[in-house]
């Protein structure tokens, strides 16, 4: 709470005394008691002193009063639109006073798996429970407000004290808060946050927009080294947000211009030898740095919101190779094309993928959806168990991915309506010399028997480890024993010398009985 100062309290107090029907009452006797006291001159002292008193009390009282209201700025949590008109005064007071201010950033670190695991409506609990650890932090006259599901932004008012340090302090201080578990359901949820702040000396002309964006920018730069990083807002922060902007307009050209692109690696049968599918995996191919894998850009797509992006692009280039395959009479069973968890979380998803499909005069039988195993053990909110379930219904593949690496659950495969699970390589590689890799193997391929689950083997770098997939069972192999990923035009040739090949080829052996 903030104290109010004993000088306005005493004049206050005077004031409420000499206002109203009391001082009405108090005026004449006050004057009568001069009169018998001190005579004619006490009396017109009182009369004329009383009127005057009341007159300079009552100014000074407005003018506390004035001074109050001006300063009964809204304070503690408020709304976006309340913080951006908070933050200018702030500003205003800041550059008349030359006193340093700072606005201040913070996310929780790896919100979507929280999300994933808990949901949306935990989540929210999660935020609530922030807010006052927030607020009992800040001081009385700081502003908070949270502008998106996981971004919170705090002003820190004018003050001499406020330098580098103590905003450094303050934010290890809410680090502190957060580390604290979150009580959910009475179970504890323990969660991180990265923090990035701007102080206005850092940017002394900046209008208040550039200065929420400086805190944004130091709390991106924090996020990217983080967890737990406190990244302050300097002139080297604007030049590497720069080189982000820039790259990220490169990326959405390239996601437009056709540099960015799916490559096609070959899925065959064990039985056949047939080509059973193609999975899209895409490739930047850049004029000037080459060709780019996504282990380059998918972490910033993932940061810069434009996984779904491309997701579309990925699947246009993806089905509209299958449609000239169609049409060129190649037979292509199955396209398999990865979605990442934050494209499962569009409500929109099935009936976008239902407008794909049609436009490449594609049955959904046709997309293999390609989901990680790390998606399936997190308890995946909702949207995606719905979009999952609503894929599969519509008739779509869903492959398991990286089976092995996650610990999806046997329930989860049956809920999510799994049709394929795709063995990690890690489980392949040297499965035909290492006795015990074999055994994980088997043990994969029963299990996947039982439950009546098509198998691929991924990561096939030799002929012996095909024929071992072949010889234990697993449907599908994919890897580079078989074809590496390639650009459309190359998997055209690639697909004729291949078919060439197995029309005088004998056919792999697999396990009989
Ligand atoms: P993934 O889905 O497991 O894809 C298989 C990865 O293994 C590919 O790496 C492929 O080039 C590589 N690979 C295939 N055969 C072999 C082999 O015999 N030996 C070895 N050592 N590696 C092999 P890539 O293309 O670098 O992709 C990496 C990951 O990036 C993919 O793993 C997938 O999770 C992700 N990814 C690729 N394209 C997309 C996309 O369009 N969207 C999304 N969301 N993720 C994608
Ligand atoms: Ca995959
Ligand atoms: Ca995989």
């Amino acid at each position: 709470m903030r104290k109010i100062p004993f000088a306005v309290r005493t004049l206050n107090a005077l004031r409420t005394a000499l206002s109203g029907p009391p001082a009405l009452a108090f005026v004449p006797a006050t004057c009568l008691s001069a009169f018998w006291l001190g005579g004619e001159l006490a009396l017109m002292a009182a009369a004329l002193g009383l009127p005057l008193a009341y007159a300079a009390l009552n100014a000074a009282g407005s003018h506390s009063l004035t001074a109050k209201a001006a300063g009964a700025r809204p304070t503690g949590a408020v709304s976006t639109d309340v913080f951006h008109d908070e933050i200018q005064a702030i500003l205003q007071q800041a550059k008349k006073s030359g006193e340093n201010a700072a606005c201040v950033a913070v996310s929780f670190d790896d919100y979507p798996a929280m999300l994933d695991l808990h949901g949306h409506a935990a989540a929210d609990h999660v935020s609530s429970q922030f807010v006052d650890r927030v607020l009992a932090v800040i001081r009385g006259q700081d502003i908070f407000t949270q502008i998106k599901p996981n971004r919170f932004l705090i002003g820190l008012h004018p003050s001499a004290q406020l330098d580098l340090e103590a905003c450094v302090q303050m934010s290890g201080r809410i680090q502190n808060t957060v580390e604290e578990p979150f009580l959910l359901n009475g179970a504890s949820v323990y969660m991180s946050c990265s923090i990035g702040f701007c102080m206005r000396s850092s940017i002394p002309e900046a209008e208040p927009e550039d200065w929420l964006e400086a805190a944004n920018a130091a709390l991106d730069e924090a996020q990217r080294n983080g967890p737990m990083t406190i990244r302050a807002f300097s002139s080297q922060t604007r030049r590497r947000t720069l080189v982000r902007a820039n790259l990220r307009k490169d990326f959405v050209a390239a996601l437009d211009n056709g540099e960015i692109r799916p490559w096609f690696q070959p899925q065959v049968s064990t039985d056949t030898g047939n080509i059973t599918g193609f999975e899209a995996l895409a490739r930047w191919e850049h004029p000037s740095k080459g060709i780019m894998g996504p282990q380059i850009f998918l972490p910033f797509a993932e940061q810069a919101d434009l996984m779904g992006r491309l997701g579309q692009v990925i699947r246009h280039h993806a089905f509209s190779a299958m449609q000239t395959w169609d049409m060129g009479g190649t037979k292509i069973p199955r396209i398999g094309v990865n979605f990442a968890s934050d494209e499962l979380r569009d409500p929109g998803l099935i009936d976008r993928l239902k407008w794909e499909l049609d436009q490449f005069d594609l049955t959904p039988d046709r997309l293999a959806v390609e989901i990680l195993e790390t998606v399936f053990s997190r308890r995946p909110d909702d949207v995606i168990t719905r979009n999952v379930t609503g894929l599969a219904a519509l008739g779509c593949c869903i492959d398991l991915d990286d089976f092995g690496t996650g610990h999806a659950s046997i329930a989860s495969i049956k809920r999510f309506d799994v049709s394929r699970i795709k063995i990690d390589r890690t489980f392949v590689a040297k499965a035909d010399q290492d006795p015990s890799q074999q055994q994980l193997v088997s043990a994969i391929l029963t299990m996947a028997e039982r439950l009546n689950l098509e198998t691929l083997a991924e990561g096939v770098e030799t002929a012996g480890e095909h024929a071992l997939m072949a010889q234990l069972g697993a449907d599908h192999v994919q890897g580079f024993g078989i074809g590496r990923p390639m650009p459309f035009e190359k998997a055209q040739i690639w697909i004729g010398s291949h078919q060439a090949k197995q029309k005088g080829a004998p056919e792999i052996g697999r396990k009989t009985g």
